[in-house]
């Protein structure tokens, strides 16, 4: 484990050194408070320090006020090296945001105790923050598809709104749901429905742009973002992403199952709630069902409403 030594006084700085070394740390010492922030601050900074209190520049307890303040998820574990002995100073110590404390002149066994016990700690610290964000990976994916889930995608639907109206870009959003699906399930099994629902997946993340994204809306429906399009673009997406599914058929074992989707759309008048672009987006897939599913339909107040595609008829078997 990589160990940061800052020390200004040569001879402690010297023995530290050598002593975390023939304990088997990888030590990196600094001289004075400054080169001791900023080591803590790079990218591959030490989990683990032994800072002197008195140093030039900033000194131990202003490192660590400075070090707990940034809020780092998986923050430094700081054990600070003093001559100042009074209960006063070592409250004061630990309370700057310090770990620990070891007194000057300091006994070799208890310090590589006090190691030890950092070291515990932080691969505790560790574990705590991968499993969280673990949970968060789950808690936003889809486990059917991988994809976000209702709860991402409408996350990611409300920032995409943010940008839009901070950048002054357009922004469209489509509700794709798959044709008939009940009656694949029905014909097929459900565990051919579920291979149907990722072959989709995959289908509509070929035809996507790499800022576009979406998510598993609800069971066979996916909500899909198209930030920044060019005008009529997003005509031409929509199409493909229906075309991509109609064309050709999907083999799911040793079944070919043909399948087709209806899609509903609306461009961002910008003042819209998401809950009401969402709500047109849905009036217009409801259209696009009414009028023979295998479509996109436009919500009425969109630029593409008043110039629709050549759609061709439902072709669904
Ligand atoms: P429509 O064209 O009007 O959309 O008809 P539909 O049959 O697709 O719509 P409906 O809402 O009647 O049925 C949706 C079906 O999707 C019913 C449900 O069992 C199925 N479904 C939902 N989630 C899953 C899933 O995770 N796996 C599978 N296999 N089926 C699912
Ligand atoms: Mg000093
Ligand atoms: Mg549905
Ligand atoms: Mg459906």
């Amino acid at each position: 484990m990589k160990v940061l030594v800052a020390e200004d006084d040569l001879t402690t700085r010297s023995i530290l050194k050598a002593v975390l070394m023939k304990w088997g740390y990888d030590v990196e010492a600094v001289r004075d408070g400054n080169e001791a922030l900023a080591a803590l601050l790079r990218e591959d900074a030490p989990k683990l320090v032994v800072l002197d209190w008195m140093m030039p520049g900033l000194n131990g307890v202003e490192i660590c006020a400075t070090l707990r303040a940034a809020e780092n998820p998986l923050p430094p574990y700081i054990i600070l090296l003093t001559a100042r002995g009074k209960k006063e100073d070592i409250v004061q110590g630990l309370q700057s945001g310090a770990n620990d404390y070891i007194l000057k002149p300091f006994n070799n066994e208890e310090l590589r105790a006090r190691l030890r016990v950092g070291e515990r700690m932080i691969d505790l610290q560790h574990q705590l923050f991968q499993a969280i964000e673990q949970q968060k990976k789950l808690a936003y994916t889809d486990p059917l598809t991988g994809i976000a889930n209702r709860r991402a995608i409408l996350d990611r639907l409300e920032s995409e709104m943010a940008r839009a109206r901070r950048d002054q870009v357009s922004l469209w959003i489509a509700i794709l749901d798959i044709d008939h699906f009940k009656r694949i399930n029905d014909n097929f099994g459900h565990l051919a429905g579920d291979r149907v629902l990722q072959e989709c997946v995959e289908r509509i993340s070929r035809s996507i742009r790499k800022y576009d994204c979406f998510g598993r809306y609800g069971g066979e429906e996916f909500l899909l973002i198209f930030p920044a399009v060019e005008s009529g673009a997003e005509m031409q997406t929509l199409e493909r992403i229906r075309k991509t599914m109609a064309d050709r058929e999907m083999n799911v074992e040793d079944n070919s199952i043909h399948i087709t989707v209806s899609l509903g759309a609306v461009k961002w008048n910008g003042s819209d709630t998401m809950d009401e672009m969402i709500l047109k987006a849905d009036d217009a897939l409801y259209r696009a069902k009414q009028n023979g599913r295998n479509r996109v339909e436009y919500d009425r107040q969109s630029p593409a409403a008043k110039n629709p595609p050549v759609q061709v008829p439902g072709t669904e078997r």
